[in-house]
């Protein structure tokens, strides 16, 4: 199965990828996670996407549908995969029908702006594996390292409260038009997020099994 997970930034993709890709078996891939890696490695796509990052603003087309495009010929891509913050702009989406990828099932998780920047601010993200937790809702076992690697748990710069609100217009502006886009075409299913992790998961899996 070939999955989007759709969402404002902190609605819970990522959590939510996570779930779906142990149900699945299906890798879950996240270009937040990727531009992440490379702007700790410091490599050529890092030092394109650090500005833009910075700000809050999206990485241009070009480079993430160049991202996509290859990550998507690997072999564990063969039996589906799970796109998480990709496409986030019309032409990322219509890049997915041009490389002729078909997309069965997109997930759109709704959470309202004011909550947005509560999840937000108490996110935490592993140094070393990205690995995501919150302070209140999805807290590692001791509060200060991973519970996956051990790793320094950190707050993404990207979360502190005026680029939170950049991103939410972004958001607003250039990828909420994917859910008519997707609505159109019937592929779109709504997950409502709840206050609960796992009262989302339960709704989550629903919209892939039924
Ligand atoms: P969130 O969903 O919490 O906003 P992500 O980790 O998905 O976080 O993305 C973080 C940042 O990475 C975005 O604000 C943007 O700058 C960049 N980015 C990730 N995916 C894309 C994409 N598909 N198109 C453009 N920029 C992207
Ligand atoms: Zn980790």
């Amino acid at each position: 199965m070939n999955l989007i997970l759709l969402g404002a930034p902190g609605a819970g993709k990522g959590t939510q990828a996570e779930v779906i890709c142990d149900r699945l078996s299906i890798p879950a891939i996240s270009t937040g996670n990727i531009i992440r890696e490379a702007l700790r490695n410091e490599t050529e796509l890092g030092l394109k996407a650090k500005k833009f990052i910075d700000e809050g603003a999206l990485v241009p087309d070009e480079v993430v549908i160049g991202i996509i495009q290859e990550r998507l010929k690997e072999d564990d891509c063969k039996n589906g995969f799970i796109l998480d913050g990709f496409p986030r702009t019309v032409p990322q989406a219509e890049a997915l029908d041009k490389m002729g990828v078909n997309i069965d099932r997109v997930i759109d998780i709704e959470v309202a702006d004011e909550k947005i920047c509560a999840r937000l601010s108490g996110r935490r993200v592993c140094k070393s594996c990205s690995a995501s937790y919150h302070t209140m809702y999805k807290p590692s076992k001791d509060g200060v390292t991973c519970d996956k690697c051990g790793g320094e748990l950190i707050c993404r710069k990207d979360d502190h409260p005026d680029t939170v609100l950049e991103r939410l217009k972004v958001y607003h502006e250039q990828t909420e038009p994917l859910i008519s886009f997707y609505k159109s075409r019937g592929k779109l299913v709504v997950v409502e997020g709840q206050e609960e992790v796992e009262d989302t998961t339960r709704l989550t899996l629903k919209a892939i099994e039924e």
